[in-house]
């Protein structure tokens, strides 16, 4: 497969703010006077910070109650996981899949996708340049979406306030866990797509 020559070969860098293309040795946008990079600068490396941070706050956010619920003096907690199985014990299978979909599928995935892209820009991967773009694309689409949880958290408990017979109040995973979601949509975001389009194996860091 013939490889198509990047900008950055080229002797080429655009404005990330204008997109004013100039030559490589400029160093401000000559229209909008913003910095240029020919990549940006630290990528790889915040994407990983922003990983990690997404990661730490994606354990309690699973390990403590999304919902604790109060009817008639009696307190119920629900984890991720445990309103999901409650759900299906309910019968309402549509909304247990939802909710597994949008808090566990979708996160694990966005991690795991995350981690395959800043991985192949270092190493030659299996997978094409114009795949690993699509990949790159869904990831940020997908990003608002996952905070579905944490609006249905919201919804309830501004609905079912009927005073002391039943309440329903967001746990504390619910900030964990729309924290988490805050931290990978920034790690994705972090990530240069430009990056994909170098060559695998390069001669310089990726800075
Ligand atoms: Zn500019």
């Amino acid at each position: 497969m013939t490889r198509m020559v990047s900008a950055r070969e080229a002797g080429l860098v655009a404005c990330n703010r204008c997109e004013l293309v100039h030559e490589a040795s400029i160093s401000h946008c000559e229209r909008c006077g913003a910095r240029l990079h020919s990549r940006k600068p630290f990528s790889l490396q915040r994407v990983w910070a922003w990983w990690v941070a997404g990661l730490i706050a994606y354990i309690p956010a699973n390990l403590y109650p999304m919902l604790t619920t109060q009817q008639l003096g009696t307190v119920h907690s629900e984890t991720i996981v445990g309103g999901v199985i409650t759900l299906i014990e309910l019968g309402s299978i549509g909304i247990a899949a939802i909710i597994f979909f949008a808090s566990v599928v979708v996160p694990i995935s966005k991690f795991l996708i995350i981690a395959f892209l800043a991985i192949s820009v270092l190493r030659p991967s299996g997978m094409s340049a114009h795949s690993r773009l699509h990949l790159h694309h869904v990831i940020e689409f997908i990003g608002r979406w996952s905070m579905i949880d944490v609006f249905v958290v919201a919804l309830l408990a501004a609905l079912v306030q009927l005073g002391a017979a039943a309440s329903v109040e967001p746990g504390p995973a619910a900030a964990c866990f729309a924290l988490s979601v805050a931290f990978t949509m920034l790690s994705a975001q972090a990530f240069d797509p430009r990056l994909i389009w170098d060559a695998p194996v390069r001669k310089e860091p990726a800075t």
